[in-house]
């Protein structure tokens, strides 16, 4: 066995690394810095056969109760920069989505304003295509470099099979390093469009609370009938619905709340009261939005 870099710990609680605060402790926890420092651990891992795992800000993320095996890495240091170069901001793949979508309003670029209300960082949001309002990652990212135990390669928007919150991300792959191309833009009107967003976003969302966002995806089912997920969940009524420390929010019933006690497994089991309740109500079957890490089983899958 290789020597364990200095940077890991062991038996590492996850719960404050995930937004709605639920989940037991990785086997192995690291925050790389830098390339060097990522080499070094995926090296380790692979020598020890362990399995990698990423934490972005933990903003869509259920982690199991019973915690994760093998390595999970969250990117500091260098990772959190963000460069700009003529209408390119190159990010390190921990880099914060709304500090990118300020910095690009400060250098008067435009075509990330979609960024400023969506709490992840950038790896995350290519590994999920995060979008809002319009706007999604898919059309302004130029490439990824993704870092994986096999090699480091660049890969463009074409490569990365996106769809609705979807990439083809594999387990253990990495988003070091990201490229957006942006356009020109008036400084004036990108920063009152982040204004208008964040106004929008306070009066349709619940604010201050522990929670992971969208519980489920907006379902293409035509016996929805266009509905969101949140609304079929409302019209279900699920709004304010309970299990242990873990409820639908009242203001919006696609975001699962914690209380204050909630458990992964609390978790779940509203998830599958919920999705029960629309299946019953109008036929139409929501698929979870919301990423697992560790032994998540959902009874349904
Ligand atoms: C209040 C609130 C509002 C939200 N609004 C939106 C919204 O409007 N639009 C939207 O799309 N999403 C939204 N989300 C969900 C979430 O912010 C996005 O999905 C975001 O892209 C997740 O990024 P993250 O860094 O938090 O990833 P995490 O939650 O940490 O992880 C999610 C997945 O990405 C993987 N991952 C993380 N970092 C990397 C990396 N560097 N390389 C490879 N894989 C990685 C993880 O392994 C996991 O599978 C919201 C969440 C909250 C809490």
């Amino acid at each position: 066995m290789s020597t364990v870099p200095a940077s890991v710990r062991h038996d590492y609680p996850l719960e404050r690394l995930a937004t709605v605060r639920t989940g037991g402790p990785a086997e192995h926890f690291a925050r790389a810095g830098s390339d060097r420092e990522l080499q070094e651990l995926l090296s380790w891992a692979r020598a020890g056969e362990q399995p990698v795992a990423v934490v972005g800000s933990g903003s869509n993320l259920l982690i199991a109760d019973s915690g994760v095996r093998g390595l999970v890495l969250k990117l500091a240091g260098e990772f959190l920069n963000i460069d700009l170069d003529g209408l390119r901001l190159v990010c390190g793949g921990g880099a914060r989505l709304p500090a990118v979508a300020a910095n690009a309003a400060r250098a008067g670029l435009s075509g990330i304003e979609f960024g400023v209300n969506i709490p992840g960082t950038v790896g995350g949001a290519v590994r999920m295509n995060a979008n809002a309002y319009g706007g999604e990652l898919a059309s302004v990212l130029e490439w990824a470099q993704i870092v994986s135990a096999d090699g480091c390669e660049r890969r463009g928007p074409e490569q990365l099979g996106f769809g609705y919150r979807h990439s083809n991300l594999k387990e253990g792959e990495i988003v070091q390093r990201v490229s957006f191309l942006l356009q020109e833009g008036d400084p004036e009107q990108v920063k009152e469009t982040l204004e208008e967003m964040r106004r929008r976003r306070h009066e349709a969302q619940p604010q201050g609370i522990k929670t992971f966002g969208s519980t489920f995806k907006n379902p293409e089912d035509a016996r929805a009938e266009g509905r969101s997920a949140g609304l079929l969940l409302s019209e279900a009524g699920c709004n304010g619905l309970q299990v242990g420390g873990a409820r639908f929010a009242p203001k919006h019933a696609n975001f699962i709340e914690n209380t204050g006690t909630a458990t992964t497994a609390d978790i779940v089991e509203l998830m599958t009261l919920g999705r029960q309740r629309v299946l019953e109500r109008c036929g139409v079957t929501l698929e979870p939005e919301v990423q697992t890490l560790g032994p998540v089983d959902f009874p349904w899958s």
